[in-house]
């Protein structure tokens, strides 16, 4: 079996104290050799500061640390900044979004309508200096207008450049086999990493998943609420629903793993030592 690639995304923490607190998750997943850590970015330019700090303070102890960038509501000057200040920096990879604006920013669309503007923007600006990583939707995105429309939207981010796909996450394998059937009849073979959300709390779960459109099969939403009260054994079922579906997805041909470790590190740990990774 050829080598999987593994990568872990954080998001940006708000206080001195959760930056403390990320580098030692980073410290224990650092052991099982990822390719790259990845630190999310609000959109709108919300955490635009904590996102370049906490990127800064991976990349010391990981150099392929990549900055999650978006362009909606920003300005495109304001995003060259941002590239140029990535690259003069050492940083060699960005995982390249529209983003969705938070609630109570309002609508504020900015130059660039949609992620593959902004995979363009980057190459133009910076030629072929970052790998770029953009954003996958295996059970579809929530404002797409078909499968058929969201399969031709991804392709055109990878023919604007970018490199790889990096899917929301999903609890059925057989979505990820249909997407990645669906872009190879368009012609499009480009490394697609299934996203992989551990299950950690139910509700949060739930209502985070409304919002992103990953879908709860019945049985799962139906087990984890007989579970919900009780913390411990609903995570320990969680590592076992998502080991089984790293499997899977190994098992069907997919190139690696991209984990949402929600800044901790004993869920992802877990499945990783399930899988032997
Ligand atoms: P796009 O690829 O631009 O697609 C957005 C929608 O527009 C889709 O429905 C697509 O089908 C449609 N579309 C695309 N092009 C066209 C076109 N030309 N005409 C008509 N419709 C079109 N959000 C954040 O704010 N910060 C983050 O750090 C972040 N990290 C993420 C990491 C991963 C791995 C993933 C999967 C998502 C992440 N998101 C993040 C969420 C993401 O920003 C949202 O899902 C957002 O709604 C879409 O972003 P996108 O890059 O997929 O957009």
């Amino acid at each position: 079996m050829t080598a999987k690639r593994i990568s872990f995304e954080f998001f940006p923490p708000k206080t001195s104290e959760g930056l403390e607190k990320l580098l030692g998750v980073q410290q224990q997943l650092l052991a099982r050799k990822p390719a790259f850590f990845s630190c999310t970015y609000g959109a709108g330019g919300s955490t635009r500061d904590n996102t370049l700090n906490t990127v800064a303070q991976l990349r010391e102890h990981h150099a392929d640390t990549a900055p999650h960038l978006s362009c909606i509501g920003e300005g495109r000057e304001e995003l060259v900044k941002l590239i140029n200040g990535y690259r003069d920096s050492g940083v060699t990879r960005i995982v390249a979004l529209r983003g969705d604006l938070p609630s109570g920013m309002g609508y504020a669309q900015g130059e660039l309508k949609y992620a593959d503007d902004l995979v363009r923007l980057i190459r133009e600006v910076s030629g072929d200096h970052f790998t770029l990583e953009v954003a996958a939707y295996p059970e579809m995105h929530p404002q797409a207008r078909s499968f058929a429309d969201d399969i031709a939207h991804f392709k055109r981010k990878i023919d604007a450049g970018a490199n790889a796909g990096l899917t929301q996450y999903f609890y059925n394998a057989d979505a990820y086999g249909f997407f990645m059937d669906a872009l190879q009849k368009q012609g499009c073979d480009a490394p697609v990493y299934p996203g992989i959300m551990p299950i950690l709390n139910v509700a949060n779960l739930i209502r985070f998943s409304n919002t992103c459109g990953a879908d709860i099969p019945r049985w799962l939403a139906s087990k984890l609420n007989d579970l919900k009260d009780d913390e411990v054994a609903v995570r320990a079922f969680g590592t076992e629903i998502v080991t089984r579906l790293c499997e899977r997805l190994l098992a069907m041909g997919a190139p690696g793993l991209h984990f949402y470790t929600m800044n901790q590190a004993a869920p992802t740990l877990k499945v990783l030592d399930n899988l032997g990774l």
